[in-house]
């Protein structure tokens, strides 16, 4: 599973982070951190990732089929 991010789109509301701790947060600057760009989500991260998908609320989250 792969999510991608549409880092323009993102508004920084830390929703993503606050559901996935271990897969987003936020840095000082409130610019988003996906920790594994262009990477797979772990496993044991999946039901949390998807959780972060869900809930941001910008839609600038996708799991990629
Ligand atoms: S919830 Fe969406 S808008 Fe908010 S920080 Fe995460 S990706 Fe960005």
């Amino acid at each position: 599973m792969q999510i991608s991010v549409d880092y323009a789109r993102c508004e920084g509301h830390g929703l993503c982070a606050d559901q996935a701790p271990d897969v987003f947060g936020l840095d000082d600057d409130a610019e988003l951190i996906y920790r594994f760009d262009g990477a797979e989500v772990p496993d044991e991260h999946r039901s949390a990732a998807r959780a972060a998908v869900t809930v941001c609320p910008v839609a600038a989250l996708r799991v990629l089929p």
